[in-house]
């Protein structure tokens, strides 16, 4: 028994306690820690039972990983366009996409702000259709009274360094629907019944349903356990800088710049700060011109119907916001140690560009 009392392994004191604060703070039924995003969205579309031949719906403007974990399960995926207004999905384009094949929509919150959650989950339930929040980035968000992760029957976070809290890499899944809930714990455990054989249930654990190794060891989570003592302090001064570039470059709203908007019901948890430029060209120039200020913007998603593995298979039609986002949004620094005057700094070299 050496195997369960070794404190380095996963599923010991720092994981539980890393799992007992997300549960307690988010109002989230049952969270399991993982070692990325990417793998909590393979562990969803196995839980979903995705086929051969499924439909998934989820926007074209998004992180591989989200149409990865269901093309892997043979999936067909269905893109849909962002909004014109913003980045996130064009709500008002999901419904025409479902087909008597639809199995599930994925609904990804950018930057660190909800989707129209109102309408997705009416369409998911008018057409029983599974609800899979892709919340990379969105820790700490709410979407009226409910924080993100916890609307959809699954939820999927990322603790990759580049997200406002990390452990180098690292993520977790939400099981909402309690369904899923018994095969969560044997899926995360290797295809085994090992969490009922150490509560007792069980005298031996064995092979029970296919599985995954998901755990992250004790080294990220003790480090991530430090990070999220830290959550509430970390965003707040993410959002004042947040704020502060939002404040200063409004006056590029009437050059017809595209900032920010925070969709209907959603708060803001500062992950990321965007501009849309008029142009792919003007866009490009504008990242040059702030690395010739030694100041690192830089792009985004690149829309995945577009991709080179995707763009053969693809037969929908044209989704020019993705499209769009894809060649003309670029993010500006926002990480903890940035001052504001460094941001203010940024954004008077912002201005001098557009001014020229
Ligand atoms: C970061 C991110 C992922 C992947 O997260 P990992 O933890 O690196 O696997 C997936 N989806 C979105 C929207 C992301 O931003």
């Amino acid at each position: 028994m050496a195997m369960e009392t070794e404190m380095l392994t996963g599923d010991t004191y720092f994981s539980q306690a890393c799992e007992s604060f997300l549960e307690k703070k988010y109002n989230f039924p049952k969270v399991f820690l993982t070692n990325s995003c990417t793998i909590a969205l393979e562990m969803a579309a196995v839980l979903i039972d995705i086929k051969e031949g499924d439909e998934v719906i989820m926007p074209s403007y998004t992180y591989v990983s989200t149409a990865n974990a269901f093309a892997l399960r043979g999936a067909k995926i269905i893109f849909a366009d962002s909004r014109e207004d913003h980045p996130q999905v064009d709500e008002s384009k999901l419904e025409k996409l479902v087909t008597k094949r639809t199995k599930a929509i994925v609904a990804v919150h950018y930057a660190g702000f909800a989707c129209n959650m109102n309408r997705i989950k009416e369409i998911s339930e008018k057409h029983q259709l599974m609800l899979i929040e892709d919340a990379a980035q969105s820790i700490g968000v709410f979407y009226e009274n409910s924080s993100l992760g916890s609307i959809g029957d699954i939820a999927c976070f990322s603790f990759h360094e580049t997200k406002n809290i990390h452990c180098g890499e690292g993520g977790f899944i939400v099981i909402n629907n309690p369904a899923f809930l018994k095969r969560a714990e044997i899926l995360k455990n290797k295809g085994t019944n090992r969490s009922a054989f150490i509560r007792g249930e069980v005298n031996k654990y064995e092979w029970v349903d296919l599985g995954f190794s998901s755990s992250p060891s004790a080294l990220a989570s003790s480090f991530l356990l430090a990070q999220m003592e830290n959550i509430d302090l970390v965003e707040s001064k993410r959002k004042q800088l947040w704020e502060a570039y939002y404040k200063k470059l409004s006056c590029l709203k009437e050059k017809e710049i595209q900032l920010p908007v925070i969709p209907q019901g959603s708060s803001n948890n500062g992950h990321i700060f965007y501009l849309v430029c008029r142009s792919e060209t003007e866009r490009n120039k504008l990242i040059d011109y702030l690395k010739d200020q030694e100041i690192h913007s830089v792009f985004h998603y690149q829309a995945l119907h577009a991709s080179p593995y995707f763009k053969e298979r693809y037969t929908g039609e044209k989704l020019p916001n993705a499209e769009r986002y894809t060649g003309c949004l670029l993010r500006l620094p926002l990480f903890f140690d940035l001052t504001p005057s460094e941001v203010d700094y940024i954004c008077d070299k912002v201005i001098d560009f557009f001014s020229k």
